[in-house]
């Protein structure tokens, strides 16, 4: 009988189980989400490094390709500014002085003739000519420049219209031995170079290239558009300096469009410089497809997780459910809802080992109906059962502490365990009881009940079986005393008997 009860109690943790079961998918969902969202935002990282690495790259070697032009064409600006102080080159002819002052290099493609002005802007040497048309150019920017200031070095003009395509002009100061201002040599890179250098790259239609100046003017943009060209950024907040540091990059707005790009400076110290930029819907394109193709995978996962956590721990409820019921069941007397004889003994047992322990007394009374057995031959089976579960009630009203036990003790006999209490106080109980079932019974049919009270402290070694018998010698006292009384059994004499 002891063995089955701990069968069912075993079963028990089953119900912490389920909430366990949620609580560790819901943890092992959160864990897997983190590591997968740790995961991608290291995938976007890695994403936006390359990208800034290839951009950083593409604006270095654009960035290289029109220094080096410049520097080609400064060189030969400066052979000119030097071999104009030759005293011999105006008693020599018109072609021979071409040839000392202008190198073929500066006849390339894209590269405008070199023109030489005098001290009041009027042209006096042109490299596409030996007959130049009279011209002034002493209002023009790098005209002023150099006339005014000795040290400018080479000049770099603002994108401008020159003799007829747009060019931006390089020029030089011709300054006399003493530093006195002899004139200007002045000569252009045509937009032509800047578009058949952007033509030679594979980029986006979204991708752009600006070239801007030290002072933030803008050269050249791919995609091409005049409006923008020679604007200047001065302190526009789009790309503020401190954004767009040498090497440096920037993720947001640019100056021109709305589109968020990722915005990166190549990392040159030349007189222009260049920063080239990606959509940033193009940099995180492959990784926006990953992120959902893996967060879509996850979220199923996480879901199938959770519904099969859920399903199981619903089971395992309905499985708790039907357990408490069968152990309700099986101990529980189906006629009067009483504890069954089973439950009983498991109680008594507990409750002695706990009362050796504690050194506390345990009352017991066993309770039997009067003359059950005629009561059966008159009224009849069905009757009797009524009267049985009638005496229950009054058993249950009159006991109610929680550590009280009261069961149907076999046929028509019941056991009431009273821990912690004397033989006095067990004596009151009996009598309450059976002052309620003579209460109860009507007068055509009155029951009644004998009790049997037995009240005694354990020591170690003693079987509650003592109890019990002791209980039950009482009964018989009281049935042989004339029924319907409670009868307390001798205590002294137990214990002599333990
Ligand atoms: P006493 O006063 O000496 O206890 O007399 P008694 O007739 O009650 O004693 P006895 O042990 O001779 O008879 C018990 C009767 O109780 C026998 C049986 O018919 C009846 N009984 C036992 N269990 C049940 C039950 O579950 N339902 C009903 N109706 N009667 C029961
Ligand atoms: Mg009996
Ligand atoms: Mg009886």
């Amino acid at each position: 009988m002891l063995s089955g009860w701990r069968d069912v109690t075993a079963r028990r943790p089953w119900r912490i189980s389920a909430k366990l079961l949620i609580i560790s998918s819901i943890v092992t969902v959160m864990g897997f989400s983190a590591i997968c969202v740790n995961v991608m935002l290291d995938m976007r990282r890695g994403e936006e490094a390359l990208a800034r690495q290839t951009l950083e790259n593409l604006a270095t070697s654009i960035d290289a390709d029109i220094s080096r032009n410049i520097e080609i064409y400064d060189l030969s600006l400066k052979a000119v500014a030097g071999n104009m102080l030759l005293p011999e080159i105006n008693a020599v002819s018109k072609t021979i002085r071409h040839l000392i002052l202008f190198d073929h290099a500066t006849t390339a493609k894209h590269f405008g003739a070199i023109q030489v002005f005098d001290a009041e802007g009027r042209l006096t040497i042109d490299a596409s000519t030996l007959d130049p048309l009279p011209e002034n150019r002493g209002d023009e920017d790098y005209f002023r420049v150099h006339r005014d200031n000795p040290g400018a070095g080479l000049f770099i003009s603002r994108p401008m219209l020159f003799r007829g395509t747009y060019s931006i002009v390089l020029s030089r100061r011709i300054s006399d031995t003493d530093g006195g201002f002899l004139g200007v040599v002045a000569g252009s890179i045509r937009f032509s170079y800047f578009h058949e250098l952007f033509e030679r790259l594979n980029l986006d239609p979204e991708d752009t290239i600006t070239v801007l100046k030290r002072d933030r003017t803008i050269m050249m943009r791919r995609p091409f558009d005049l409006d923008i060209i020679g604007r200047s950024l001065g302190t526009r907040q789009d790309w503020k300096s401190e954004n767009l540091q040498v090497g440096g990059s920037y993720a947001g707005k640019g100056p021109v469009d709305a589109t968020p790009r990722l915005y990166v400076r190549s990392s040159g110290t030349n007189p222009l410089f260049v920063v080239a930029g990606k959509p940033l819907s193009a940099v995180f394109a492959l990784w926006q497809r990953e992120a959902l193709r893996i967060g879509a995978v996850v979220l199923l996962l996480a879901l199938f997780l959770l519904g099969s956590a859920i399903g199981l721990a619903r089971e395992i409820g309905r499985r708790a459910e039907a357990e408490s019921k069968l152990e309700e069941m099986a101990t529980t007397d189906a006629l009067t809802g009483l504890k069954n004889r089973r439950k009983f003994d498991q109680v008594i047992d507990s409750e002695w080992r706990r009362a050796i322990r504690q050194k506390t007394p345990v009352a017991l009374l066993m309770i039997d109906a009067d003359h059950f057995k005629a009561y059966n031959d008159t009224f009849g089976h069905q009757a009797g059962d009524q009267v049985l579960v009638g005496i229950a009630i009054c058993i249950s009203d009159s006991v109610s502490r929680a550590g009280d036990c009261a069961a149907r003790y076999g046929g028509e006999e019941f056991a009431v365990l009273l821990p912690n209490t004397s033989a006095t106080d067990a004596f009151k109980v009996a009598e309450a009881i059976r002052g309620k079932v003579q209460g109860w019974s009507d007068d055509q049919t009155t029951s009644t009940v004998s009790c049997g009270i037995a009240s005694l402290v354990p020591a170690i070694g003693m079987d509650w079986s003592i109890l019990v018998a002791a209980a039950d010698k009482a009964l018989y006292a009281a049935k042989a005393g004339g029924r319907n009384q409670s009868v307390v059994a001798s205590l002294p004499k137990l214990s002599l008997a333990a």
